[in-house]
């Protein structure tokens, strides 16, 4: 087992087959642990932004973070998605997001 394995809680994660606790351990008090997908951890944080990230081990800059990458990571496409059912982003956030994709918008 990979020695960054180490960190992780090894007993009670597991509730009816579902993760209950992140993998890694974050630095962000304020952060909304969403759900964990292939080890990665997913965040929305109402603060900076606000914005979303993906944890991928427990170095302090190891993770993905920002809403404009909400449609090129797809770590960060889930976490947007899930901050999105639980009804923890704005329809302005929505909107923004969204709109950098779908709608083309002029450059100034
Ligand atoms: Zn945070």
């Amino acid at each position: 087992m990979p020695h960054t394995k180490l960190t992780k809680p090894a007993m009670g994660v597991f509730i009816g087959g579902l993760r209950t606790i992140p993998h890694w351990n974050h630095d962000c008090d304020t952060c909304v642990w969403l759900q964990s997908r292939d080890e990665v951890d997913l965040y929305y944080c109402p603060d900076g932004g606000p914005t979303i990230i993906a944890r991928t081990g427990a170095a302090p800059e190891a993770y993905a973070s920002g809403m404009t990458h909400a449609f090129s990571n797809p770590y960060l496409a889930l976490a947007y998605n899930s901050a999105k059912a639980l009804g923890l982003l704005t329809q302005a956030t929505i909107n923004e997001v969204e709109g950098r994709w779908i709608l083309p918008k002029e450059s100034k």
